[in-house]
């Protein structure tokens, strides 16, 4: 609970960005803050080992700067999903549909294999479109999906139920 409320007090809104209409969750004064960066990082590798990870995903790109302390912290792998285009050796690719258009993220092939457990580390669940693409890439390439853990889930959307299906189980947790 107080690390609940140290994560609420480091989280702007950003009315009408990126556009009107929108109210933006900003984390930069969390991460600016070492005290609050630092409980979110403790309670995230406290979760990967609930979870029994044996892989970090992080996705492009606050997850990136989420995600990577914990994997160290953890001693276990940091992997990226990447938005289409910037890995440069062999991908699995998965298209996912936005509120216009579709977008595609890809992950090293060599990256994720049978037996691993992956944990998927993101900023905010909005619509739950980019982590549920991110599940079906784990699952393509053979491995297992730990659990979901992002920082703000924002629950007047739909995020957890479209999840709820490649979750197959697994935990979601928002802190
Ligand atoms: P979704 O695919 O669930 O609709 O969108 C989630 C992705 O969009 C996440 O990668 C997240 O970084 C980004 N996102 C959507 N809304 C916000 C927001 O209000 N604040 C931040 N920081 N990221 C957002």
């Amino acid at each position: 609970p107080e690390v609940r409320e140290l994560l609420l007090s480091r989280i702007t809104d950003v009315p009408n960005y990126p556009k009107p209409g929108v109210m933006f969750k900003d984390i930069t004064p969390l991460l600016a803050d070492p005290k609050a960066f630092g409980a979110l990082t403790d309670t995230l590798v406290e979760l990967a080992g609930r979870y029994g990870a044996t892989k970090i995903v992080g996705l492009e790109a606050r997850g990136f700067i989420l995600a990577a302390p914990v994997a160290v912290k953890a001693g276990i792998g940091f992997i990226p999903v990447r938005k289409a285009g910037k890995l440069p050796g062999a991908t699995l690719a998965q298209a996912y549909e936005l509120e216009y258009g579709t977008a595609e993220i890809e992950v090293h092939a060599e990256d994720l294999s049978a037996g691993d457990r992956v944990m998927v580390i993101d900023d905010v669940l909005a619509t739950g479109g980019t982590a549920e693409a991110s599940l079906e890439l784990i699952r393509r390439a053979g491995a297992d999906v730990a659990g979901v853990a992002v920082l703000m889930e924002l629950s007047f959307l739909p995020g957890r139920e479209k999840l709820s299906g490649a979750l197959a189980g697994a935990p979601l947790d928002a802190l």
